[in-house]
């Protein structure tokens, strides 16, 4: 994990570093004894095994294994580089780190970084070209669909011309290669050799991230020719649906107004926006993925889903009601007539017309009962049975049995049918409860190779609470006579550090793995419950021992392997100098 920046510098940034005012900030804590709890930002999960350890700087995922320190909690939530979490924990801390015009380091700058830095520099030449005098079309297009100009600013749209290498030519006067570009996505090779702009003749949309870096681009025509949209590939830094157009201008106004307003496209966004509701992000197109509502999750638990009137809407809608409720989301829905939009609908009547719909919006429930009658014939029986069943699927998303209990009464009334056989139909879906992660054990692990020796882990974890006792352990065992290589490399690294006289704190320590296996073990073993006083003493000594007997038994089996082959091909002087050995052996053991 380490090397371009000194370990010192680390463990400084570390050290003015608390992980519960980190990880706090990205999802919601709960004290649990001396630690804190939530339910894992990184698998899904019904029940809180995510643990984060104030004194030890570290969190550890029962359910899924996912563990580590601020670094690693950064890199894996917002999927920063490494040097990138360091430096963005080293501008919080107040620490300068070394060397930052070094060309070494420079060069070694990652893929992702070079590719924002691409981005940024295409989002700046297509800027350019909407103010150029031939840019004139495009401007009166924006002016007609009733963009403004500070909006225009605040989202730096652009154009592609016409030309099949403008950006090209750009890019490669900023010494950018082809193959970078190419990454980045902005072109495309041509059968006969060489290569293509991808956008061409459209309005650009730069899609920002939440730290307002350009990860992609959406384009759209400027008349009636299709495809009407076309969108960045998915590149190292650009997966579609983890992310949500316009978060990172609106994610304060959702904080602050608690609720979200989620719209499907660029202009449903841009256009209220524009006019004042601020508390909006847009999906791009498709049904709200899972990490979409992680995200949204941190600023909010309220949402109204605003999609488009067509029949793709009400299908993406309908996918997100479920997926939102499973998520535990307060969520509401404002049905807009056939062929309307958000950004028609405000041009067209004005932006309290919205406002209004917003403030209405109706439930789940009668958002989805309503699509199911006009799909269904509520009067006819299998109609009836349809419509129950696709109901239920929804109403079962709920955790909380009132809810449930309330859910189908309300069903039942609705549809006029007895409540009994609404809960029949009820129970005979999958029980919430059966679905839920199950209560995590300390001892199983989602993600596991080999068992550990528990003797061996044990004693990681004593030696971590108490690094005079490492010397002790290590003029008895080597770090060879541990026999996982996992258990192995902790043991050896910390031999390493402890003879240098360096700190071994565990948010430290992990900062020279480069495995993932081995800082997870030692998360887990900081979270293994503690022993009383008087047992660690006995618990240690038990340990050491398990360990001696465990390595006794393997080089037994080992010699008795040799022995075998020796007798087989009848070296008589190895096989007496194993012999001899065998019994040292025997005799050492006692
Ligand atoms: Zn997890």
């Amino acid at each position: 994990m380490a090397g371009r920046i000194p370990e010192n510098v680390l463990e400084d940034i570390l050290g003015r570093t608390d992980i519960v005012e980190i990880i706090s900030s990205y999802i919601p804590l709960k004290k649990a004894g001396s630690n804190f709890k939530a339910n894992c930002p990184f698998h899904h999960e019904k029940t809180a095994s995510f643990m984060v350890s104030p004194e030890r700087q570290i969190y550890h995922c029962f359910g899924c294994g996912e563990s580590g320190n601020a670094f690693k909690f950064l890199m894996r939530h917002e999927r920063m580089e490494f040097p990138e979490a360091v430096e963005t924990l080293a501008k919080k801390a107040g620490v300068i780190l070394p060397d930052q015009d070094n060309p070494v380091l420079a060069k070694a700058a990652s893929l992702s970084t070079q590719l924002y830095k691409i981005n940024e520099l295409a989002a700046g030449f297509y800027k350019n070209n909407l103010h150029a005098a031939s840019a004139a079309a495009a401007v009166k297009y924006l002016s007609d669909r009733g963009i403004k100009p500070a909006i225009i600013k605040e989202f730096h749209l652009g154009l592609a011309t016409s030309g099949w290498d403008g950006l090209i030519n750009f890019l490669r006067s900023k010494n950018i290669s082809l193959a970078l570009m190419e990454q980045a996505g902005l072109i495309l090779p041509k059968d006969s050799g060489g290569y293509y702009d991808r956008f061409r003749n459209r309005i650009i949309f730069p899609i920002l991230d939440m730290r307002s870096r350009v990860i992609g681009f959406g384009a759209r025509v400027l008349d009636s020719s299709l495809p009407k949209y076309i969108n960045s590939p998915e590149t190292p830094i650009y997966t579609k649906g983890r992310n949500l157009f316009g978060f990172n201008l609106s994610k304060d106004f959702i904080r602050d107004a608690d609720c979200a307003v989620i719209v499907e496209g660029y202009l449903d966004f841009m256009i209220p926006y524009q006019e004042g509701i601020k508390n909006l992000v847009a999906s791009q197109g498709t049904a709200l993925t899972l990490e979409q509502i992680k995200l949204l999750k941190r600023y909010t638990y309220n949402i109204v889903m605003v999609y488009d009137g067509d029949t793709a809407g009400e299908i993406a809608t309908l996918r997100s009601l479920d997926i939102l409720i499973d998520e535990g989301i307060n969520v509401k829905v404002v049905p807009l007539p056939k062929g309307m939009d958000p950004d028609t609908l405000v041009r067209n009547h004005g932006v309290d017309k919205l406002k209004v719909k917003i403030e209405n919006a109706v439930s789940f429930f009668d958002y989805k009962l309503n699509v199911l009658k006009i799909r269904h014939d509520i009067k006819d029986a299998h109609g009836k049975a349809k419509i129950a069943s696709e109901m239920l699927l929804t109403i079962n998303k709920f955790d909380n049995a009132i809810l449930r209990g309330e859910y189908t009464k309300k069903l039942s009334e609705e549809m006029a049918v007895p409540q009994q056989h609404i809960l029949e139909e009820l129970h005979k879906l999958k029980p919430k409860s059966a679905v839920a992660v199950p209560v995590p054990q300390p001892a199983v692990l989602a993600v596991r190779q080999p068992e550990i020796n528990p003797a061996e882990k044990l004693l990681i974890k004593f030696m971590l609470e108490e690094a005079e006792l490492i010397e002790k352990v290590m003029q008895q065992l080597s770090p060879a006579d541990f026999s996982d290589p996992r258990t192995a490399r902790i043991v050896s690294v910390m031999q390493d550090l402890v003879l240098q006289g360096k700190n071994i704190e565990p948010s430290v320590l992990m900062n020279y793995f480069s495995e993932d296996d081995a800082s997870q073990l030692v998360c887990e073993t900081m979270f293994m419950p503690p022993l009383a006083d008087q047992e660690r003493e006995k618990a240690i000594n038990d340990c050491i021992t398990r360990i001696k007997v465990q390595r006794l038994k393997s080089r037994r089996e080992h010699l008795h392997i040799q022995i075998k082959s020796a007798q087989s091909t009848g070296d008589e002087d190895k096989l007496n100098s194993l012999i001899q050995e065998f019994h040292n052996l025997i005799k050492k053991g006692d």
